[in-house]
């Protein structure tokens, strides 16, 4: 295929080129004044932008959750973000404790085969392991482990845990990614709300401030120090969150820092209202003045990477709660959190671009190219060299696309967005030189993506 004329934005800069791709799914010439070829096919892209695909480096596609489970499995939840620009997901696979790792991800693996996209995978543990264990993971591809510092009932580990991980996988090239919140404060704090009778979907953000996320990222930039190794913070949503983050950076620390476009674009006045469950998620959406701060952050370089965290469920699941009650979840604590948004992502954060928060180059880096270096991908991925992966969106920054649930391919009956209308939105996504989205619907194959084995030692941004 050959895409012609088009504003091509990636890592070797900003540029009018032509991009041929290859039958071997890579790219073989970017460079102007391409001459078609018999039975090649063209597309003019003249007036659009050409881009890397989206890497979407957090994601639960088919993650239990208590009685719920994730609404996107892989089929589902692939298709949707094709559609919307990412040709890349990593996926993170849970050990729970008592389970081996080395079988979680055979089967994390198992329900990966259909993707239409391709699929790299992060290792979760919920208890100490041996290094063993983290060089099993390693040698199949697995370069990252997240650990928890919330949910002491079923996901946290304490700080012992974490620098042991940190240390071991550090020997090895790998990255320990961390879900950085008090976790042990904020359970006496919902113990405390719930026992006072303070039940309502608000409390869900009240009983996790923004302090503790703040608290929890110090100490996991001292823990890093002290293992001598970069981290990487998933999910930074508070203002208090980035000044420890940004803090730990000008102390010399390697922290990697991602956020997420609910951050950037809700805030948590939508929990009062009467489809407050909806917007469960967590951390917690906060006050809306840390919008601003965050996407500061990102025009500033602090925050490296845009990730969704997505985890849809559908209205009947967060009413029946993770006890899965017909009768409605009793309290806050039984919502299953998690927001769709594996397909709205490069167009949420493009919004930036379009209210002159950050450049182009800015999305790309943050969408695509920093997603891929930090996790072992690049320049395979993220990258429009010759040689990379025809991973390529053609993106029309004057389409204009409704974010209801009615509009979009998420496997959920409600939009965090609905009523909105972006403007921006992919022509053309071709994912390892095949089209698998035009004009916003989807052509590929289930089935289509392959696992993606990932390497170690990660070029840390931080
Ligand atoms: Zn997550």
């Amino acid at each position: 295929m050959l895409i012609r004329a088009g504003r091509v934005i990636d890592v070797a800069g900003d540029r009018l080129a032509d991009i041929r791709t290859g039958s071997d799914g890579k790219i073989v010439a970017v460079e102007p004044h391409l001459h078609g070829r018999p039975g090649e096919e063209v597309f003019e892209a003249g007036g659009l932008l050409v881009i890397p695909g989206g890497v979407d480096a957090h994601t639960h596609l088919n993650l239990p959750v208590g009685a719920a489970r994730a609404s996107d499995d892989f089929a589902s939840g692939t298709i949707a973000a094709a559609i919307g620009g990412t040709t890349t997901v990593v996926d993170y696979v849970t050990a729970y404790r008592g389970e081996e790792p080395r079988e979680a991800l055979a089967t994390w693996r198992r329900w990966a085969e259909p993707a239409a996209i391709d699929v790299g995978l992060h290792m979760t543990f919920t208890e100490a392991v041996s290094e063993s264990t983290v060089v099993a993971c390693i040698e199949q591809g697995v370069t990252s482990f997240k650990l928890y510092m919330a949910y002491p009932d079923s996901l946290q580990v304490d700080d012992g845990v974490i620098l042991d991980v940190m240390q071991s996988a550090g020997r090895h090239g790998g990255l320990v990614t961390l879900h950085a919140e008090n976790g042990s404060a904020i359970e006496r704090l919902r113990r405390q709300a719930v026992s006072a009778g303070r039940s309502a979907v608000i409390e869900h953000a009240r009983t996790r401030p923004a302090i503790l996320e703040a608290e929890a990222i110090t100490r996991a930039a001292a823990l890093a120090d002290v293992a001598g190794t970069p981290v990487y913070i998933v999910h930074v949503s508070s203002a208090p969150a980035l000044a420890a983050v940004r803090l730990a950076q000008e102390r010399g620390i390697s922290m990697v820092a991602e956020t997420c476009p609910q951050y950037l674009h809700l805030n948590e006045a939508v929990l009062l209202g009467p489809d407050g469950a909806d917007f469960v998620c967590t951390p917690p959406l906060r006050e809306a003045w840390h919008q601003e701060e965050l996407w500061e952050g990102l025009a500033r370089g602090t925050i490296h990477t845009v990730a969704t965290d997505h985890c849809p469920f559908t209205t009947a699941e967060r009413r029946a709660g993770i006890r899965g009650r017909p009768e409605g979840f009793a309290d806050f604590t039984e919502i299953p959190g998690g927001l769709p948004g594996i397909e709205t992502r490069l167009a949420l954060v493009w919004e930036g671009v379009n209210h002159g928060r950050i450049t182009i180059a800015d999305w790309v880096r943050l969408c695509a190219e920093a997603p891929a270096r930090t996790f072992g991908l690049w320049p395979t991925k993220g990258s429009l060299m010759v040689g990379a992966d025809a991973d390529v969106v053609v993106w029309d920054a004057a389409a204009e696309q409704p974010l209801t649930a009615g509009a979009l391919h998420m496997r959920t009956d409600h939009s965090p967005y609905a009523g909105r209308i972006a403007r921006g939105w992919p022509r053309l996504v071709l994912a390892r030189g095949r089209v698998v989205s035009r004009d916003g619907i989807f052509c590929g194959q289930a089935g289509w993506g392959r696992y993606l084995p990932r390497s170690p030692r990660p070029g840390a941004l931080g």
